[in-house]
């Protein structure tokens, strides 16, 4: 109003199917605080949604943001479209999953403008200055794109790992032996739903140092309170967190469900777990098709599948799963009206972190329920917080998206199989879960099993999975194509 001209207008939004918009939200506020004008479409925005805004409001640029890997075949899309629909404006992309390798492989070649990925907030407000700047623009543009076929031409000469045949990598399963090993059967069978959870409960589970990486504070805690560069920051953005903890814990302003089911299972084939309806074992509830590593490894290191870690029905042996959904981020909307009602971005974008803290929270402290008293096979487990995030106990809980288990598509059947709907949780069409403070996934018992990652899989194992799933090779193409 002022009369100050914006140093440039740029349409930002989180891709269509994705929920998550923190990292987006920072670099909002960090343009906005360098003087430009900011037009945020917020989440889940289709790509004509985007290009019809940024034609209308006559933006310099388009930023794009998205965390789980379906998002970056969406960013592709998006660069499609803006190329057949004569865009001319750079496309700059963010968020957690992206990169500069994937950036410029597989986006950059769709769209004949600037398309530039942007790590983080700190390096937003460079690149989108050169690109207003008159005398910069030029040169900065062709820097880039220079830089980016270098990235191309070095990507497309790399050989890339060593890889092994499906079968192969079969015959190098996990060394479990089943024939000495009782797989212990819960004490409770069944669903169970835990409503209303108490925050403060939740509260002592969290931890604090991924809200760090949040706000771009690199280090460990809790010995980056101490550092020298970031230290300062560090115990601002503690003590604030710990301040709207408080706050919405007392305002009971975030409401936490979560839902376990514990169930009979059995691999078969190696890679598949069944996941029986109940203890006879006759009717399936779900079969999870599991992707298994198929890098060659050095000698006695397996090629692992999350299968490996589940009794295989021909053993004989009786062995269980659990499923599990939790989220803590329910009736969040309203607060966050009234933090952006009030130009609060500093506490609008700490209470969704926070929100994630205590969905991780809850994750961490549902599993060890479970672990003491419904499956009951650590009842005696008596472990520090510190010790539970280092993951000392028995047992894992992978989530469906992370490197154990890249695949989002079982989400599907395990929102299914625990009846989400009745806590609140829905899935986006690309499976975001929703509120996007949350978390699901799968307990495995067994004292080897471990996180690892699955990793590039070769195009015999993705004929596999079409055939053991029955699903269109160009789909699963498309939901597995981080990892092909
Ligand atoms: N303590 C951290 C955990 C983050 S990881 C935090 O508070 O942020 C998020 C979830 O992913 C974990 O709770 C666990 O369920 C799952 N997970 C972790 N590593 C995994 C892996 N390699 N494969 C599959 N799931 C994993």
């Amino acid at each position: 109003e002022g009369g100050v001209k914006a140093k440039g207008r740029i349409v930002m939004a989180t891709v269509k199917g994705d929920v998550h918009d923190i990292g987006k939200n920072i670099v909002g506020v960090v343009l906005g605080c360098n003087n430009f004008e900011v037009i945020d479409l917020g989440v889940m925005v289709s790509a004509q949604k985007i290009l019809d805004t940024a034609r209308e409001v006559n933006a310099d640029m388009i930023g794009l943001s998205g965390l789980i890997t379906p998002s970056l075949e969406e960013m592709a899309h998006v660069a499609k479209e803006m190329e057949r629909q004569g865009f001319t404006v750079p496309l700059l992309i963010g968020g957690a999953t992206t990169s500069r390798v994937h950036t410029a492989v597989k986006i950059a070649p769709h769209y004949a403008q600037p398309v530039i990925y942007v790590p983080d907030a700190s390096r937003a407000v460079g690149v989108a200055s050169n690109l207003v700047s008159e005398d910069q623009r030029a040169g900065y543009v062709a820097g880039v794109a220079v830089e980016y076929e270098r990235v191309r031409a070095q990507h497309a000469g790399k050989k890339g790992p060593e890889m092994i045949s499906l079968a192969a990598a079969r015959a190098n399963k996990t060394p479990l032996d089943w024939s000495v090993y009782t797989p212990p059967r819960p004490k409770f069978i069944g669903r169970k739903l835990f409503k209303n959870f108490d925050l403060a409960e939740l509260a002592q589970y969290i931890d604090w140092g991924p809200l760090f990486q949040v706000w771009d504070l690199a280090g460990s805690f809790p010995a980056l309170l101490q550092d020298q560069v970031v230290g300062e920051a560090a115990r601002h953005v503690q003590s604030d967190g710990q301040a709207l903890l408080k706050k919405l814990i007392d305002g009971r302003w975030l409401t936490a469900h979560g839902v376990v089911t514990l169930l009979p299972a059995n691999s078969v084939n190696d890679d598949d777990i069944e996941i029986y309806a109940d203890e006879a074992r006759s009717q399936v509830a779900l079969t999870w098709h599991g992707l298994r590593q198929q890098t060659k490894k050095p000698s006695n290191t397996p090629n692992r599948c999350l299968a490996d870690f589940i009794a295989p029905k021909t053993s004989g042996d009786l062995d269980y799963i659990g499923l599990f959904a939790v989220t803590a981020g329910l009736n969040i909307e309203a607060r966050l009206k009234q933090f952006e009602a009030a130009h609060d971005d500093y506490h609008s974008i700490m209470l969704k972190a926070l929100a994630d803290r205590l969905a991780e929270a809850f994750a961490e402290a549902l599993h060890k329920k479970v672990r003491r008293e419904l499956w009951g096979y650590a009842a005696d487990e008596h472990l520090e917080n510190h010790d539970l995030i280092a993951e000392k106990y028995r047992g894992i809980r992978p989530a469906p998206g992370y490197p154990a288990c890249p695949d989002h598509t079982v989400k599907g059947d395990l929102f299914k199989a625990l009846n989400c709907a009745e806590i609140d949780m829905t899935l986006t069409e690309s499976l975001a879960m929703m509120p996007a403070a949350s978390v699901s996934g799968f307990y495995f018992s067994h004292p080897d099993s471990t996180y690892f990652n699955v990793g590039k899989i070769g195009a015999d194992q993705l004929d596999d999975q079409v055939k053991r799933r029955g699903m269109p090779k160009e789909e699963l193409e498309r939901w597995l194509a981080p990892n092909l």
